[in-house]
């Protein structure tokens, strides 16, 4: 089946402008539904006609993870429930989950952006689509599955963990692309080559999905080179329905955002005014094409920057770049602000080192202070002087890029924890004052 939706993938500026002010107003109706958005909307004095042209966005109220919270589980359904087929929900550690819900066209429109995603990276119906992300509430699970089917792909829905048998369905079942989280790509290489597979030889993998978690594009590279394979970002969020939002194309030059199906904003986090193309902000989405649970502004919480100027591939849909991290991830240590996706940047420079690390941030002496331990790759020496010429040099680098000076220990493969699901980067064990 054909997903390159040329039409829509490649609708000149104005036109897209006119479809987005179009599901705009709809959309506004349509969450006038909710209990929520009802009573937000009458306080501001919105109504469909507020818009007239995608300025007008800007009228309109944030909302946020914690709107969803205070309202939980249904305060922002703007349909009845008998007309909803599904619901997920966030895992919450402390207080009320997120409960976002769908209507039957809300998952048909959702496996639709889905295969449009995977089409774009070369995905037809003859490849062998193995998923190895969670099913049930983590959206990764069934959005890909939906999406795969769709495309006309063969789909295998391993789920989560097991790697020997993750790799035995890779080799038999002759899968070609995988969906995967991008440190247990590097892991599942890893047990790969020391069970004596060498995926370019014994396997047909060629394209992978890896997403929900930052990455750098030096970890990217390292994947691509260990698995023989593309590997290309994706984003999505269990609020934006889950996997699809935005997605790289073969460029491999940024995501590409579908804007038939949301409005794409950047704004500052702090004064919350847009910011400048090219500049990082808070990525804000409003849904337009959504039935069940309409967001307007969602402030996701993760930064981005706008790629300007057009893609090669030819879609015009916006691209943004990787995520820098949440807001929420950053790190403040001694009055600077860092992301951990700045030293893995560094880490996976260097090819003395394997992909496992852990940053630990605690207070020594009433000072707080960071530690860096990171696993060397197997390759490499146990030659102490080596070892410290190397530390010192990987310390410098990190000290250029963060402007502080943290620990570094080098340590024997293996001898850090091991995540199947997604990589724990950071332990905060910081006395707080
Ligand atoms: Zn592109």
């Amino acid at each position: 089946m054909n997903y390159w939706q040329k039409d829509i993938e490649t609708m000149d500026r104005d036109s897209l402008d006119k479809l987005q002010v179009e599901r705009l107003k709809k959309t506004i109706a349509q969450a006038a539904n909710s209990p929520f958005y009802k009573k937000r909307f009458a306080e501001k004095g919105i109504t469909p006609d507020s818009i007239q042209s995608l300025e007008d966005l800007k009228k309109l109220p944030f909302t946020t993870k914690d709107d969803l919270r205070n309202n939980y589980p249904f305060g922002l359904a703007a349909i009845p429930l008998k007309e909803c087929v599904r619901l997920h929900s966030s895992s919450g550690t402390t207080g009320n989950p997120t409960v976002v819900l769908h209507s039957a066209k809300d998952l048909e429109e959702w496996a639709n952006q889905v295969a449009r995603c995977m089409y774009m990276v070369g995905l037809r119906d003859t490849d062998v689509f193995q998923n190895t992300s969670g099913y049930g509430m983590f959206t990764g699970g069934l959005g890909f599955q939906y999406g795969a089917e769709k495309l006309g792909a063969l789909t295998v829905p391993a789920a989560a963990g097991n790697s020997k048998r993750q790799i035995k369905f890779i080799k038999d079942f002759g899968t070609t692309c995988l969906h995967i989280i991008p440190s247990y790509a590097s892991r599942l290489a890893e047990i790969m080559y020391e069970e004596g597979i060498d995926p370019k030889r014994d396997t047909q993998l060629k394209t992978i999905c890896i997403g929900a978690e930052p990455h750098s594009e030096e970890q990217r590279l390292r994947i691509e080179q260990l698995l023989g394979v593309k590997a290309y970002n994706c984003f999505g969020m269990s609020e934006m329905n889950g996997p699809g939002v935005a997605f790289e194309c073969q460029e491999q030059k940024g995501l590409h955002i579908w804007e038939d199906y949301v409005i794409v904003e950047l704004v500052n986090p702090e004064t919350l005014e847009p910011v400048a193309e090219g500049e990082t902000g808070e990525l804000v989405l409003t849904t337009i094409n959504r039935e069940a649970m309409p967001l307007i502004r969602y402030r996701t919480r993760d930064l981005t920057s706008l790629i300007p100027g057009a893609c090669a591939c030819g879609r015009t849909h916006k691209r943004i770049t990787r995520f820098k991290g949440r807001s929420d991830d950053m790190i403040i240590l001694k009055g600077v602000n860092l992301f951990p996706i700045q030293i893995e940047t560094i880490l996976m420079q260097f090819p003395e080192l394997g992909g496992n690390y852990l940053i630990t941030l605690e207070t020594i002496k009433n000072s707080d202070e960071m530690l860096i331990e990171v696993e060397l790759s197997d390759l490499f020496t146990d030659d102490y002087s080596v070892l410290q010429r190397l530390t010192k040099t990987i310390t410098r680098q990190l000290k250029d890029e963060l402007l502080l000076t943290p620990r570094l220990k080098l340590v024997a493969k293996g001898s850090l924890p091991v995540q199947e699901g997604k990589a724990v980067r950071v332990k905060d064990l910081r006395k707080l004052n």
